[in-house]
């Protein structure tokens, strides 16, 4: 099949979340599966074109935009690892530039940025001579693609045959636009633009909501965001819509590229371990105490380590974990590893919990990538009490790498942590439910009690390691989508 993937994030190359880690572990599964995959992300300014090997091509591409034409630059590189194409389109005025999106309120020409790209995304393709069975659009910056596909591209014989499919990774983002500008820039007309169309919600412009309307399938991250989404707040007000879609709406569920989350191949971590040598993951932990520059000589060493890396953001559960985490390390039963940043007040909180506790706890802001992959596999616990969750890969990953999360059942993290019982010595993690603080303490407790507690502690590490999250089942569930999707075309 020949899968073109437009996204505004792929890692290695341009990562803000999970978006990047399933646009950028997808291909390289469909590409082992022997489909034919063209990536299309746009060649942001601070993207190391030198380290990948990014480099120009003959091409620029004409982009209509509204009743005038633009112009891309189209660089070409690939995915490390593989030989599937990635084409980098590049406009001086759109994409160099520091940051992705803009911190925090977003660059004000956002819509004008990504309906260009998704235009230019499809326009790259004809020019390229790639003929794609599907467009895999993600997120609302690559939505667009499906309006585009469906009233427009699809009337030339070389899109005919092309299926669109949309993949929701994250709701509480959906593209709201000014509405004159948006349509002129997508080059839709004005007049498809009235309340309840496809284009409209609350008066704005939704890039979102069109995505789904258009798309041919509509997919999300995890079974359980997608009923979640459709009969809950969690639809962050396009619960219509998605209810409108209901039978073309699944939840296919991410999965773990494990040649890069890996204990055992991982470059960034001190040791590599498997279910095997667990052993060696006690080694690990010492690495990063030491790294981070927290005690880790005699009874230290055994304190329990909690990592976390993440943004912080309300979604993340930040406001309901901040008091029952200080409790713990008042009692000192615990330490404390986060990478991460955002939102200035839960930053200001980690900073304090350092200052009062410098021997437990370690914050880091910024992103940083090897350190993420030593959090990983130096912690013992992962703490995610997440408001909601599409999907979610850090407890994931926590699994991989022998390291328990303790995770709120909500969406995707219900649908990848199984709570551990002593009685029957099953289950991947520690579960909870409600979205408050007792509930935290509750669940901390219980996983600060199953630490070291032998035979449980190895059961239930062992149990996590060997659960199967792998990518390339989600692969090829999508590409049985993408022919459900084609079923659907005239
Ligand atoms: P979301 O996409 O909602 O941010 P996910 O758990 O799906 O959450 O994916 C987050 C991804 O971003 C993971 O790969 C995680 O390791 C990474 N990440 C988040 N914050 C940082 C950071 N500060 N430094 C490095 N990696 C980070």
């Amino acid at each position: 099949m020949n899968i073109l993937v437009v996204a505004a994030e792929v890692a290695p190359f341009a990562k803000v979340g999970g978006l990047a880690d399933m646009t950028g572990a997808l291909p390289r599964a469909w590409w082992a599966d022997g489909h034919e995959v063209a990536i299309m992300l746009p060649l942001y300014g601070s993207i190391d074109r030198e380290l990948y090997g990014i480099v120009r091509t003959e091409h620029v591409v004409s982009v209509p935009v509204g009743y005038w034409t633009e112009y891309a630059e189209v660089w070409h590189g690939k995915l490390p690892g593989t030989e599937v194409p990635i084409y980098f389109l590049r406009s001086a005025e759109y994409f160099d530039r520091k940051g992705i999106y803009g911190y925090h309120e977003g660059f004000e020409d956002n819509d004008r940025r990504y309906l260009f790209f998704s235009r230019a995304a499809l326009e790259t393709a004809k020019v390229l001579g790639f003929q794609p069975d599907v467009v895999h659009a993600h997120d609302y910056h690559a939505a667009p693609c499906m309006p585009m596909l469906a009233t427009q591209y699809r009337h030339d014989p070389f899109f005919a045959r092309t299926a669109g499919v949309f993949t929701i990774h994250n709701m509480a983002f959906q593209g709201m636009y000014d509405p004159v500008r948006a349509m002129e820039f997508g080059g839709f007309p004005p007049s498809e633009f009235y309340p309840s169309s496809w284009f409209e919600h609350h008066g704005s412009f939704n890039a979102m909501k069109a995505g789904i309307m258009f798309a041919d399938k509509v997919t999300t991250v995890s079974p359980t965001y997608s009923q979640e989404i459709r009969w809950t707040s969690e639809g962050m007000g396009l619960q219509g819509a998605l209810q409108h879609r209901a039978s073309d709406l699944l939840g296919v569920l991410n999965g773990i590229d494990d040649t890069i989350w890996n204990p055992r191949v991982d470059e960034h971590i001190a040791v590599p371990y498997d279910a095997t040598t667990l052993q060696k993951k006690r080694i690990n932990k010492l690495a990063l105490l030491r790294e981070l520059n927290l005690p880790c000589e005699g009874a230290s060493a055994d304190l329990p380590v909690i990592g976390m890396v993440t943004r912080m953001t309300q979604q993340k559960g930040i406001p309901i974990m901040t008091r029952p985490v200080w409790e713990v390390l008042q009692q000192g039963r615990a330490r404390l590893v986060i990478l991460g940043s955002g939102v200035r007040e839960y930053e200001d909180y980690f900073r304090r919990a350092q200052d009062q506790f410098p021997d437990l706890v370690r914050f880091v802001t910024g992103y940083n990538e090897p350190l993420s992959h030593r959090i990983q596999a130096g912690s013992d616990l992962y703490l995610m009490p997440s408001q909601f969750e599409p999907c979610g890969l850090t407890q994931m990953y926590a699994m991989a790498y022998g390291t328990v999360p303790i995770v709120r059942a909500v969406g995707g993290l219900a649908d990848t942590v199984v709570h551990y019982e002593r009685t029957s010595g099953t289950g991947s993690g520690v579960r909870f439910h409600d979205y408050d603080e007792s509930a935290v303490a509750a669940a901390l407790d219980y996983g600060l009690g199953l630490y070291n507690d032998e035979p449980h502690w190895s059961t239930l590490r062992t149990n996590a390691m060997q659960q199967d999250n792998s990518i390339s089942v989600a692969a090829r569930r999508y590409v049985e989508v993408f022919s459900w999707a084609q079923e659907r075309l005239p």
